[in-house]
């Protein structure tokens, strides 16, 4: 059989994909709807709506035109039926979840993964009388002994956030689908480009798409796709949390997706290049590249990936500060959390996302004081690789 990677997906409708559109004054381009509320020609025309048989907007909260474009297109690369646009990625995550548990239900989370969404799963939904299971990343064997009698969702990124493991998708959905548990992947550091999801059983696939779907670090939205009915759930979720993206924003994101597939091919080939690199290199102790061999999830990686995407994360010798000289001495990437942009970024977790943790705290969760996520942009990738090897022979690392 064919592995899900062979049967790469068209890039065309990251340009071309939904519903065909004729926009307003025959523009090319997505008008932007900026409108709060939608007008009634007369009450006639109200009745008819209320008992659907026009379709039409009723309320900014409920929809916009602007806003449905983009959904339609999500959908169509993710090879999904629907998808549904928030506000950010987390509003994504968290209304998808909320739409998916209730009261007594439990949740299995792979422990690898984005700080907010972990922290939303083990310290807010307990509140709600929402139990969850923490278990190592990528260990379907684990998920098998946590799954119990009232677990309703199985979640996952592909790869993770920031060492990058590929869990068996489709291992993880069969699983589930036997035990009638619905999953959940955040696969915004794959992209549709690198993976797609549904092709291989998931329930619902969620993107912050403030990365890799807009690229131009300009904007913040999110994303959920998936069947008709379960995106339904979590539009009713969205329409009462409020949690809306801004057709402006929406504007932003549909642009940006035009160039999705030359991005992402882009920084698949360069973070490759840049993988290899730095596993050779005498100063540094550890790099975790799903597109390495060294990778603990290269063969199911190369299994289900048609490309290994854009972040590289690595190990240092030496300690926090002689890391810190390494990343001031880098010229090309700036200094900021997020990835997925048209420029390379890069930080040191110890003093990003994990900086109000102890060192002792943060190495029992694998994120060491040398710990460097970098995520490659679109720069020339010789001028990248040129920049870190200039960086690591100046920094005063060890080795
Ligand atoms: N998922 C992953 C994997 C992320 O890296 C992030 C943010 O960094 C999010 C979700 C949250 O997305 P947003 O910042 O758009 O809310």
């Amino acid at each position: 059989m064919p592995s899900d990677k062979d049967q790469r997906p068209s890039y065309t409708p990251a340009v071309h994909g939904g519903a065909p559109q004729q926009f307003a004054h025959d523009s090319l381009t997505l008008p932007i709807i900026q409108t709060a509320t939608y007008t009634f020609q007369n009450t006639a025309e109200l009745v008819a709506y209320m008992e659907g048989q026009k379709d039409r907007e009723e309320y900014g909260r409920y929809g916009n035109p602007t806003v449905r474009v983009l959904e339609e297109r999500i959908a169509a690369l993710e090879g999904a039926q629907d998808a549904v646009v928030f506000s950010s990625g987390m509003a994504a995550i968290t209304s998808a979840i909320f739409a998916l548990v209730g009261q007594g239900a439990h949740v299995v989370l792979f422990n690898d993964c984005y700080r907010r969404t972990r922290q939303f799963v083990t310290a807010f939904l307990d509140r709600f009388g929402v139990r969850h299971t923490l278990i190592p990343s990528a260990d379907l064997n684990a998920l098998e002994a946590a799954i119990e009698k009232d677990t309703k969702l199985v979640i996952s990124e592909a790869p993770t956030n920031p060492f990058l493991a590929v869990v068996d998708l489709r291992r993880m959905a069969e699983l589930c689908r036997e035990r009638r548990v619905k999953t959940l992947i955040d696969s915004t550091f794959a992209t549709p480009i690198n993976l797609t999801p549904a092709a291989l059983g998931i329930d619902l696939i969620v993107h912050s798409a403030t990365k890799y779907l807009s690229g131009h670090n300009d904007v913040m939205a999110g994303a959920v796709a998936g069947k008709s009915g379960l995106i339904s759930l979590v539009r009713d979720v969205r329409d009462m949390m409020g949690a809306v993206c801004d057709p402006h924003a929406a504007y932003l994101v549909h642009r940006g997706m035009k160039t999705l597939a030359l991005r992402v091919l882009h920084q698949n080939e360069s973070s490759q290049a840049i993988a290899e690199m730095l596993e050779k290199h005498p100063k540094v102790a550890r790099v975790y590249y799903p597109g390495l061999a060294s990778h603990p999830d290269h063969v199911t990686a190369k299994e289900l990936m048609r490309g290994f995407g854009g972040v590289v994360t690595f190990e240092l010798k030496g300690d926090m500060a002689s890391t810190g000289r390494f990343i001031d001495a880098l010229e090309l990437p700036c200094i900021a959390p997020s990835l997925g942009g048209v420029e390379s970024l890069v930080e040191q977790p110890a003093l990003m996302s994990y900086f109000e943790m102890s060192t002792e705290a943060r190495e029992k969760i694998g994120i060491k004081d040398t710990l460097v996520r970098y995520a490659v942009g679109i720069e020339d990738t010789d001028e990248l690789i040129d920049d870190l090897q200039k960086a690591l022979t100046v920094a005063g690392i060890p080795g």
